[in-house]
This record gives C-alpha cells, structure tokens and sequence, in this order.
C-alpha cells in the first residue's frame, strides 16, 4: 500500500492545479480520476482565458484577478501550450456597448473599417479589444501540472477513514482534495448544491487565418499550433437533480442525442463573426461545467453540516459562530464550481487553497465553503 501526504480525486483543471502547489511545496501526492486526466470537462474546454468587463463588481474582480495569476502562471509553466494574442469581444446579450466600455481594464476600440484593414474575412462588426487573453491546450496543461505526482485511473465509490488515513483501494493518504467537478461528491456536501451546464466545442480546419480570439455569445479561437481554430461553446442546462450527472454518462440526453444541431449553430454564429473559407470539422467536444447558484467557485475545508447544527444549533437564529468553532470532515478539503472559466480559476484558486491547507492563510469569504454553510443553516429554520 503506497502511503501520501494528498489524495487529489478528479484529474481536471481543479486537482491538477492542486497537485501542482502542493508538489511544490514538498508534499507527496496522488491524483485518481475514473476518465484519466483532463477526462471531464477539462478536456473538452476551448480553453479559452478571457476577462470579464463590465463596471467593478466582486465577481467580475475575482474573475480578472484570477485572469492575471493563471496566464501568467500558464506562460511561465508550459509557454507553448499558450497562445496569448488578446480577444474581440463583440456585444451581445450580455453585453451591450454601455457594459463592456465600463471597466477598469485596458481596451482598444476596433470598427469595422479597423477590423476589415486586419482581416478582409471580418464581417460587419466591431467590438473591443482586450490584450490579456488567450487560447490553451487543456491537455497539455493538465498533465504538465501533474508532473511529480502519481496518477491512477480509478473509480473511487466511497471514502473510507481509519486510524487518521484515508484509505481507497491501495493508497493511504493522510487529506483528500475533491476535485469532483459535477460528479456526485463522495461526501454529503448539502449547502453546495452542483447543477451542470453540459456544452460542446468544435476544432476546425480553415484556410482562412483568425488574428486572434473573438467571442460574441460563442468564441473563435485564433489559430492553434497545428492550425486548427476552436469554436464554443454552446450551453445546456440540466436541472434534473435526481438524475446522476457523470461527465460521460451515456444515459443523459445530451450525450444521446445528435451533435448535429448543436454543430451547426455554432458554425452559424461564427459565420457572423468572421468568413472562416474552406471550413471542416475535426473534431467534437463534449462535457459538463459544474456551477451553483451564484456562480462564484468554492474553496475549503469540508464543513461537517449535520454535526455543526447539532453542535450549535443557535446558528439557525442568527448567531454567529465563528468558522473555526465548525464541525469538519477531518482533513478532507474541495475545490469545485469553477463553472465556464475552469482555466482562468484553477491555478489561482489551487494557490489559495494550497496557502490555506499549508500555511493557514485565510480564504476570501465570497469562495468560502463556509459562506454557502452559513447561508443554508441560518435559513433551515424558516
Ligand atoms: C464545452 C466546454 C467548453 C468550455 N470552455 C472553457 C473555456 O473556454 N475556458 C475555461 O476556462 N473553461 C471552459 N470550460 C469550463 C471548464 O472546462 C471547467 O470549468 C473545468 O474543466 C472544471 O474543471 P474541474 O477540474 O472542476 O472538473 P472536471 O474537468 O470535470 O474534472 C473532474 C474530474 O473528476 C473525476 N471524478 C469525479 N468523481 C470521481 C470519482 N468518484 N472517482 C474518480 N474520478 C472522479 C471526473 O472523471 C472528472 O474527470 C468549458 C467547459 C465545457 C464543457
């Protein structure tokens, strides 16, 4: 039986960034996922890392914050997997032109006149351009991340904890990092309640050359290192919270039904964008991004619920019972919810967790796993 520091389980954008600081900060550890790595949702991401505009909010900063860490962090891990050429963000739905010109982040104006100068394959559109973006390899980045660790491809059922050590099959590992994405979680995590947004993206071939990633409600990567272009990613909510979400479950229908609708809308929105010439598809992407209500991602230790209510239950008036003071599951920690932008958060909130575990420095309340405790205690009552 192999014995480590830390049992990472799911080998996505999440856990393997976790692996990544708590390799080197010295620590032993494993990663499981029953897919292998990047098998979930990572793998199937654009991966495209873009900010997030619009006047200051705490999402928005925590997004642009996260932004500026990972590339970073991206160019200096694995600079060939990177493609940093900035973004045109087009205004859509979401973001008229009043949103994406009230921001605090550095952007040029691009006309139609500006854009047809660059490429003659511009339709009539114009839009912002923003410089700190880019396109990555997911793959290539999750399993440089993994480097130094131990890697099984394993279906973990249940967690089981004796005498101070986690033990699934053949590893010991005295803390668990979940990394589940929308897979149920092995433990009873009732105030975080994952619901799956399931997408899907297309590499294509084009002659035609894209100057660099464009987005309206979907994006057009620039051209990758084998020439290939991105294009995603479409949006399906799921809300049938009996039915089991597994990144690959074949019995959901998103996963039964034809790509091809899917395929063409997004070839058409494209179209809109950009003339992509003599196009083919090369390859079809599918998965599921893990979100809750609020959209934040969530950090933390694992607060035990039922044995914190039991504990205090005076929590459910009102009172306030510091975090610390909380029942946990022992060393048993989670990194989850990192909805569309799985790439932009992971490595700046492994950092975070890994200086939390490691050296006790606090985490932000907003992706705190007590927030969302505290949130459902105190409304139990009503
Ligand atoms: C089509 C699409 C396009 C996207 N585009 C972008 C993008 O452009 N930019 C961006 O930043 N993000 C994008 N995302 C979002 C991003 O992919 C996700 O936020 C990110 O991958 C989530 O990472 P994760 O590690 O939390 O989850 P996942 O990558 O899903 O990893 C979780 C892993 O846990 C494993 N697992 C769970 N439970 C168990 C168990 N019991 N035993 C063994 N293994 C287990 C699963 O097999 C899975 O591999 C996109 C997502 C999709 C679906």
């Amino acid at each position: 039986m192999k014995i480590y520091d830390y049992l990472i389980i799911g080998a996505g954008s999440a856990g393997c960034s976790s692996a990544y600081f708590l390799h080197k900060e010295g620590k032993s550890v494993a990663l499981v996922d029953r897919e292998g790595i990047a098998g979930g949702a990572s793998g199937a991401a654009g991966a495209f890392l873009s900010p997030l505009p619009g006047q200051k909010n705490i999402y928005n900063s925590l997004v642009n914050n996260a932004l500026d860490f990972s590339l970073d962090f991206y160019q200096e891990l694995l600079p060939e997997a990177v493609d940093k050429k900035g973004v045109l963000r087009v205004a859509n739905d979401n973001f008229d032109e009043d949103k994406l010109s009230q921001n605090s982040i550095k952007y040029d104006y691009f006309d139609s006149k500006k854009l047809h100068d660059i490429s003659k394959n511009f339709r009539e559109i114009e839009g912002y351009f923003y410089e700190n973006a880019a396109v990555i390899e997911p793959i290539q980045i999750c399993n440089k991340l993994t480097k130094g660790c131990d890697f099984y491809k394993m279906d973990v059922k249940e967690l089981v904890y004796k005498d101070g050590f986690y033990i699934v099959d053949n590893i010991k590992a005295k803390n668990i990092i979940l990394a589940q994405g929308v897979s149920s979680s092995l433990v009873e995590i009732p105030y975080m309640k994952i619901s799956p947004i399931f997408g899907l993206r297309v590499d294509v071939k084009s002659t035609t050359k894209v100057p660099f990633n464009i987005h309206k409600a979907i994006s057009i990567s620039t051209n990758k290192q084998d020439g290939t272009l991105s294009i995603g990613a479409t949006h399906e909510r799921h809300d049938s919270a009996k039915m089991e979400c597994l990144t690959t479950c074949d019995k959901c229908s998103f996963y039964v039904k034809g790509d091809d609708e899917q395929v063409k809308s997004l070839l058409k929105q494209a179209d809109e964008l950009i003339k992509l010439e003599n196009l083919e598809v090369v390859k079809i992407y599918k998965g599921a991004r893990a979100t809750i209500k609020s959209y934040f991602p969530v950090i933390g230790k694992i607060v035990d619920y039922e044995s914190s209510l039991k504990k205090h239950p005076s929590i459910q008036n009102g009172t306030k019972i510091p975090q610390e003071d909380l029942e946990y599951y022992p060393n048993l920690h989670l990194i989850n919810a990192l909805g569309s932008r799985g790439f932009v958060f992971g490595p700046y909130l492994a950092n975070i967790l890994t200086k939390n575990i490691l050296h006790n420095e606090p985490i932000p309340q907003e992706i705190s796993t007590g927030k969302l405790f505290y949130k459902m205690a105190r409304k139990s009552k009503f």
